[in-house]
């Protein structure tokens, strides 16, 4: 049982972090029915090596932590699920030196070698899919596949790091100098600093952590305060696997915590990466305090996805995708798709459809065989739900189908709402930000080029789809007069991204890139280098020095 001191200290730090998840009147019903999700999914937490209790939130070599024990909780009942000892910017401190210690060791592997490190941690992971993917649920509240999946990510990305442990390849460039070669290295840059938020709490480390270590690097994780048992268990399973390798386990350090942990990783000259997916507002700072020590960031930010449906599309095929990207992960993914521009001729026959679809989707506990839609993560995004709809309204909207939080029987303490369309128009405010929850706004346009306006005009630039049977209309979509996001999609949704090609998006989306393609580059210095194996010395552009 938890005291009730700890729980002020833990609801301070979570305070400073996410005012949504420090809920006074959850804390007080908390301490009342406590516990009880970790005793009900015990061979779960036996598995990952996560206590009830005293769970350190520390790792860089050695397990510790000397910060405000945090509660993580389950937002189907907001129970208490287990609590951790997170960190402080001292234990920070420290890590950041261990990291770098253990990546001197770690840089000197040869690369295929590293390789064969990776493909251990995979089959690490590939042990233990079920439970963490159940954990994710547990903690993050997606549904049970959607869990499993976020692990096969990043099982997927290191299988990508193998292969590409075999083929990081550097350029020769033509010389114009006589006896001279150019080449292009590509070396690691030293620690890279993971930030994730709490709807990917395992995969956006994954991406990181798979790409940062190939390319040499050392990694350190602050996760989302209010996901730290999935952090703490993917640790744990690395760690393992370094040990195994005789190599250093602080080469894949963990500093669990808050605000003040994220704000010193961020400002830090030892993060010589600082890869930060979040929010835009945080992203915004975060972006300008490694900008200010002149260090790399990569941005992964918030979206504002749209689908646009032409007269010509295959409407069952799109209704079926649209379900998924506004509904799956309840909303709750930064490539969810939030505004859906449908050709005035085919809105109504779609409507009609999405509003059967959305009548069938099963909203209940993530566990649960059938459900398709699990809780928001907090009860403050239930609050977002409600004002969103409010200001539909407000502005001149219409609900046209959802609209509801559930607070009845098996819902009473959870955090669950209805899946809603609404109708708006472009030009309100209501559709220019994310929120997080499953709202999708709906509206109407006769022309491509309009569509394409409405999609471009927000300040967000992730992911976008277009469903459509024209070549004329994909080609426009893909063009350099079509859609300004990062992620631009024909016939599927806005979301569920593979790891081959490079992730993230344009403007207030941060302009970062993640996963495949060259994005490995990111976590790497260039080197330029001329060799001059003739004897004399010319000079480039013909100059003659005396
Ligand atoms: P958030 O911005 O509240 O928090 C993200 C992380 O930043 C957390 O670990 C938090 O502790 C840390 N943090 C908070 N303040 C900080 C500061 N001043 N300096 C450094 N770190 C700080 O985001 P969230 O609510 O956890 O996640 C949801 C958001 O993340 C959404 O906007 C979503 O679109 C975005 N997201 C984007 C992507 C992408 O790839 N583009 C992927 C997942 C989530």
């Amino acid at each position: 049982m938890l005291s009730r001191s700890l729980y002020s200290q833990a609801s301070k730090a979570l305070l400073s972090q996410r005012p949504r998840v420090a809920r006074s009147g959850v804390l007080g019903r908390i301490s009342a029915r406590c516990l009880s999700t970790f005793d009900k999914h015990h061979d779960v937490f036996e598995t990952l090596g996560i206590q009830k209790t005293n769970n350190k939130g520390v790792f860089d070599g050695e397990w510790s932590g000397s910060g405000p024990i945090v509660p993580s909780i389950n937002p189907v009942n907001n129970q208490v699920i287990a609590e951790v000892v997170t960190g402080t910017t001292a234990d920070l401190d420290r890590a950041l030196d261990r990291v770098a210690e253990a990546q001197k060791i770690w840089v000197e592997m040869p690369i295929p070698k590293r390789g064969h490190v990776l493909l251990a941690m995979r089959d690490a992971l590939v042990k233990n899919l079920q439970p963490l993917g159940k954990l994710v649920a547990l903690e993050m509240g997606k549904i049970l596949p959607e869990g499993v999946g976020e692990v096969q990510e990043y099982i997927d990305i290191l299988e990508y790091a193998l292969g590409l442990s075999r083929m990081m390849q550097g350029a020769i460039i033509p010389s114009e100098r006589p006896g001279h070669i150019m080449l292009e290295t590509w070396n690691p840059l030293g620690t890279v600093g993971v930030i994730s938020a709490f709807n990917f709490p395992v995969a956006v480390y994954g991406w990181n952590s798979a790409l940062a270590l190939v390319t040499g690097n050392g990694v350190l994780w602050k996760p989302s305060p209010t996901t730290p048992l999935c952090a703490l268990a993917i640790t744990r399973i690395l760690e393992q696997t370094l040990r195994q390798h005789n190599l250093p386990p602080a080469l894949c350090s963990l500093v669990t915590g808050g605000t003040d942990v994220g704000v010193s990783l961020t400002a830090d000259k030892r993060t010589h990466v600082l890869s930060f997916t979040g929010s835009t507002q945080v992203g915004r700072e975060v972006g300008k305090v490694v900008q200010g020590r002149f260090g790399k960031s990569i941005l992964e930010l918030g979206g504002n996805n749209a689908i646009v449906v032409m007269d010509d599309c295959d409407i069952d095929l799109a209704a079926r995708a649209i379900l998924f990207a506004a509904v799956g992960t309840a909303g709750q993914r930064c490539t969810t798709t939030r505004r859906l521009i449908v050709h005035e001729s085919v809105y109504d026959s779609l409507i009609e459809r999405l509003i059967k679809a959305y009548g069938q989707v099963k909203v209940g506990d993530p566990l649960d065989d059938g459900v398709l839609c699990g809780p928001l993560h907090t009860e403050a995004a239930v609050s977002t739900y409600k004002q969103v709809l409010d200001s539909v309204i407000k502005q001149g909207g219409e609900v046209l189908c959802g609209g509801q939080v559930l607070t009845e029987g098996e819902f009473e303490h959870g955090n669950f709402v209805v899946p809603t369309l609404t109708k708006v128009r472009p030009d309100m405010d209501i559709i220019k930000n994310e929120a997080f929850v499953p709202i999708l706004h709906t509206m109407t346009f006769k022309t491509l080029d309009e569509a394409i306006a409405i999609n471009n005009g927000v300040a967000q630039g992730l992911s976008s789809s277009i469903f459509t049977t024209n070549p004329a209309n994909m080609f426009k979509w893909i063009g350099p007069k079509g859609s300004d996001c990062g992620i631009i999609n024909v016939n599927i949704p806005t979301n569920g991204a593979e790891i081959g090609g490079a992730f993230g998006g344009e403007k207030e989306t941060g302009g970062g890139r993640e996963s495949g393609s060259d994005s490995w580059k990111q976590y790497c210095r260039r080197g330029t280098c001329t060799i001059n194996y003739s004897g004399a010395l010319p000079l480039a552009q013909g100059i003659n020095f005396g």
